[in-house]
């Protein structure tokens, strides 16, 4: 199996340009939940990642969070909060989700960018279905036992990343 590779790598998703999304012809944005709109050590998104998924939509882009948290409550109430549908309990880097989130906002693989902190789900979950990804900087440090591994994992294949942005 390949390395996950990501399209782009963006230091925030804030940082993300609407425009040239708009541009790449791009009309769903899925999106991670944990450490991608919401910090680990936090139970609420950042205003400008908020801000930032209203300029999405108001670029006629649309918008569903998808996320391999099993809280479905917790993600639930985040998706209302940043104005997403959302599809949980995703198990990234399976690609199902992403095939029924695309299926639920009438897009095709070609028409749909991934969103996500993490190579070895989001990433990988982007390649197995043909979705391009943009891969962004983790908002905290904190993160489960089994992501830092892999995070580990991740900058002794690829060294340090340089993300747009910075
Ligand atoms: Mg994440």
């Amino acid at each position: 199996m390949a390395f996950p590779r990501p399209w782009r790598c963006v230091a925030t998703v804030d940082r993300i340009d609407v425009d040239a999304l708009v541009r790449a012809g791009v009309r769903c944005v899925l999106i991670d939940r944990d450490n991608t709109c919401v910090p680990r050590d936090d139970t609420v998104a950042p205003p400008e990642v908020i801000a930032w998924l209203e300029r999405v939509r108001a670029a006629g882009i649309k918008t569903c969070v998808v996320s391999n948290n099993f809280h479905s409550k917790q993600v639930e109430r985040s998706a209302r909060e940043l104005g997403c549908d959302v599809v949980h309990h995703a198990m990234k880097p399976a690609p199902v989700a992403l095939w029924v989130a695309m299926r639920r906002m009438g897009v095709t693989a070609g028409e749909t960018v991934l969103v996500g902190d993490q190579l070895f789900t989001d990433v990988a979950a982007g390649n197995f279905a043909g979705v391009r990804t943009i891969l962004v900087r983790p908002q905290s440090e904190k993160d489960l036992w089994y992501t830092l591994i892999f995070r580990k994992i991740e900058r002794a294949v690829y060294g340090e990343r340089t993300y747009e942005g910075d």
